[in-house]
């Protein structure tokens, strides 16, 4: 039998803006081509779900109403998440996910809505939108992505970034850092889909999966050729960006 992951994909009806399915697709197909399989597993609100048996995590971006809608929803699955998490499944959470992993939210008329806490950070809507093209350092290379969001996310003292903004604004504009990293949970503004764009990520975490479930070791390599000189150029182009 075909060796399978389980995929979780929170609240795709809702989270899913600018590509962020491909991120799922991405997992999938880089899957497949080594001989494995995934199960992608849709969360919806009020639907029964259980984690314990979940391999990797995965949430996209939203709008501010389509993120709230859904975060008293995410907020009781909370123990459960913090303890898959702990345990070291992979989670990939970007832009309205990654604000609602961490401490706390607040939208643009001060609403707070309390998170999951898994990131030690804080977001708050902000006057303007941070939008364009963005090219990240980070352990897993130089990543590239597209970012569109309001909300400032500030790490506090000690919280792990994901990266280093070379180009863009990443968590907030100013601080010079982007997402967050908590084990093999990591959170980031990039859309775009972000993965296909950095095949790298993608395989840290089915690497971070695959060890887990099956003892994988190592991966087989794939093509990634065109992903890559695609990646090159979009970081070598010189970006327009602008708060609106
Ligand atoms: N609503 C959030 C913000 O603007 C997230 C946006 C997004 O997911 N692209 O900050």
């Amino acid at each position: 039998m075909t060796k399978t992951l389980r995929i979780a994909h929170l609240y795709p009806r809702d989270l899913n803006v600018y590509g962020d399915l491909g991120n799922v697709i991405t997992l999938a197909k880089r899957l497949e081509w080594r001989g494995f399989q995934a199960a992608v597993l849709p969360v919806e609100p009020g639907q029964v779900f259980d984690f314990s048996s979940v391999d990797l995590v995965f949430g996209g971006g939203g709008q501010n109403s389509a993120q709230t809608v859904n975060a008293e929803d995410l907020l009781a699955r909370g123990d459960e998440l913090r303890k898959i998490s702990a345990d070291g499944v992979p989670m990939l959470l970007i832009c309205g996910s990654y604000q609602l992993f961490g401490q706390d939210f607040f939208d643009a008329d001060g609403r707070h809505f309390p998170g999951l806490g898994i990131f030690r950070s804080r977001t708050t809507a902000g006057p303007d939108r941070m939008i364009g093209n963005i090219v990240v350092d980070s352990p897993f290379g130089q990543l590239v992505g597209f970012e569109n969001h309001s909300g400032r996310t500030v790490l506090e003292e000690g919280q792990q970034a994901l990266g280093t903004v070379l180009q863009g604004f990443g968590n907030n504009g100013s601080t010079g850092d982007e997402g967050a990293v908590a084990g093999n949970t990591i959170g980031t503004y990039l859309h775009g889909p972000a993965l296909p764009k950095n095949p790298a990520l993608a395989d840290h975490l089915l690497l971070c999966a695959l060890r887990r479930r099956f003892g994988v070791e190592e991966l087989e390599p794939l093509d990634d050729a065109l992903a890559v000189r695609a990646a090159t150029i979009a970081a070598a182009r010189p970006q327009g960006h602008q708060t609106t």
